[in-house]
């Protein structure tokens, strides 16, 4: 199983979008292709923790390997974090995943027309 199977790429395109492309514990500004972007579970998954996007936060893959399944609130820097995340994850994503997917869309027929001028005679 591939790592990003577990989740729609819309929802986690809007999930990113939604914490403004941004690691919720570091703050650390993140751009996909150049650091990678991940999700980290707030209830880990190893605690039956849902893949609902109330209990997805963006993460650096720095942050999301230091913590593991440590509990999110122990994890986080101080009560700032704590803020920040809880206003975060009650952010609706219903508008940005339209909106992902259309960049989605877009992306994926540019990636074709790049293919085919790549490999057409
Ligand atoms: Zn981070």
């Amino acid at each position: 199983m591939s790592s990003t199977s577990w989740i729609n790429r819309d929802k986690r395109l809007a999930i990113y979008d939604r914490d403004d492309f941004k690691c919720l514990w570091c703050g650390k500004r993140l751009f996909i292709g150049i650091d990678r972007l991940s999700l980290d579970h707030l209830k880990p998954r190893t605690k039956n923790g849902k893949h609902h996007e109330s209990n997805l936060i963006t993460s650096c893959e720095s942050c999301n390997s230091s913590r593991q399944d440590k509990p999110w609130k122990k994890f986080a820097a101080n009560n700032d974090v704590i803020a920040k995340i809880n206003k975060h994850r009650r952010r609706s994503i219903k508008s940005r995943r339209k909106f992902a997917k259309k960049v989605i869309e877009a992306a994926d027929s540019w990636e074709e027309s790049l293919l085919s001028a790549l490999y057409d005679d």
